[in-house]
């Protein structure tokens, strides 16, 4: 402990001090390394959220810091009002990782899909000419994609838009994994886009058909209709691929990336696509003061080296099966369904005796293993991709045990 206070002043204070806009687990940490984070009281946890797939190179990576530490020292901001000497870097090193003409660099999940959205309304009344204030964007019902007031303006949830209207127009819905639906409203001209997660991760790990995402994007090209992306979650190894939809050899025409580009050290999000649409947003039409801040653009650098030098896609996609096989054998009437993609998966749970998800989190953590439920019955686990299989099995011999305690 480095002070004399109880894990229960240091959360008596954040809720009486912070706002009320999350619900934690009660464990209040102050280190991480790798896999691993520890309390307060020195206990330590596998981190199996990975601060919702950000830290997929796990926690303090030292090659990530050291970019960081290097780079703090001699400059951490410009604005864009001024060229700087590793923006450029950035930009062409993450263009050439993820194969894209050009790139817009933004700090958070959100703002890249802001970013999204206003690069395809642009292009809509630039390039397809759709009529000005007409251009629609289809997205997903359980979508989610950070929480501006646009973003929950497209949102299906209530926890996520209600009391917070008026909303912005110009969205059409569509079921998730529903080609006919989407089809559809694809017969409508003023249709300039299509958002899609290739997996929804907040909805609760929903993995598509396979093949919906090609067909999606086929469908989308036979319509000049762009296919954006959001690889938020999904992108950067997650789900045993660089990105999500290269299980599909889909390309989407706007990339979308965040949280784990920076592995978890400074915020950094990037939206990729080519000339023909990037070069619609000219200069004063869109911007953020610390986007491409060269802070961030070193740390961004070092973590995608990080995901080629350690094979992080290959050892999600391995260790993903293992994952999913080991739960799967669990035999307890608490365990409705396992999913998932490499090392982004989720267990259902079906309450027992009143027990729920957020109990069965509560007592795992007790026994070492920190993670999170989404939408009540669902826990999401998704530690960092660096783990190995010993560390693995060791995990999921905590979550057996724990499950165990509730039969
Ligand atoms: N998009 C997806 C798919 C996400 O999962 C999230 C966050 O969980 C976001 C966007 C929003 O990212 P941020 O919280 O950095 O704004």
């Amino acid at each position: 402990m480095t002070n004399n206070m109880t894990p229960a002043d240091y959360i008596k204070r954040e809720d009486k001090y912070g706002a009320h806009n999350y619900h934690p687990l009660p464990v209040v940490l102050e280190k991480g390394e790798g896999v691993f984070v520890w309390d307060v009281e020195g206990k330590r946890y596998f981190d199996f959220l990975s601060a919702y797939s950000a830290v997929n190179q796990g926690h303090c990576h030292p090659k990530i810091i050291k970019a960081l530490t290097d780079q703090a020292q001699s400059l951490t901001l410009t604005s864009r009002a001024f060229y700087s000497s590793v923006l450029g870097e950035f930009e062409e090193y993450i263009t050439n990782y993820f194969g894209y003409d050009k790139v817009l660099p933004m700090n958070t999940g959100a703002e890249a899909d802001e970013t999204a959205l206003k690069l395809c309304r642009k292009w809509a009344y630039d390039k397809k000419g759709i009529p000005e204030n007409q251009a629609k964007i289809i997205v997903c019902a359980n979508n989610f994609h950070g929480r501006t007031i646009t973003i929950i303006s497209m949102s299906t949830d209530p926890d996520s838009y209600k009391g917070f209207g008026p909303y912005t127009p110009g969205f059409v819905t569509v079921p998730y994994n529903d080609l006919d639906a989407l089809a559809k409203e694809l017969e409508d001209p003023n249709v300039a886009g299509f958002l899609v997660e290739p997996i929804q991760g907040e909805a609760g790990v929903f993995v598509p058909d396979s093949g919906y995402l090609k067909k999606a994007y086929e469908m989308c090209k036979a319509k000049n209709v762009l296919f954006m992306a959001d690889e938020v979650q999904t992108g950067i190894a997650r789900t045993g691929k660089l990105l999500a939809c290269d299980h599909e050899d889909v390309r989407p025409d706007i990339l979308i990336l965040g949280k784990a580009i920076s592995g978890g050290v400074f915020p950094v999000s990037a939206v990729l696509a080519d000339d023909d649409i990037m070069l619609v947003i000219k200069p004063g039409e869109h911007g953020s003061t610390y986007g491409g801040n060269p802070l961030g653009c070193k740390v961004a650098i070092a973590a995608l080296q990080v995901i080629k030098d350690e094979k992080l896609a290959e050892n999600a996609e391995r260790l993903g099966k293992i994952f999913r096989e080991e739960m799967s054998s669990i035999q307890s009437d608490m365990i409705e369904l396992v999913r998932g993609k490499g090392l982004l998966n989720a267990v259902v749970i079906k309450p027992k005796n009143g027990k729920t998800a957020w109990d069965v989190c509560v007592a795992m953590k007790e026994n070492g293993l920190i993670a999170k439920p989404t939408h009540e019955h669902i826990i999401r686990f998704a530690p960092p991709l660096v783990i190995n299989e010993e560390q693995l099995r060791e995990a999921i011999a905590i979550i057996k045990n724990t499950i165990a305690q509730f039969e």
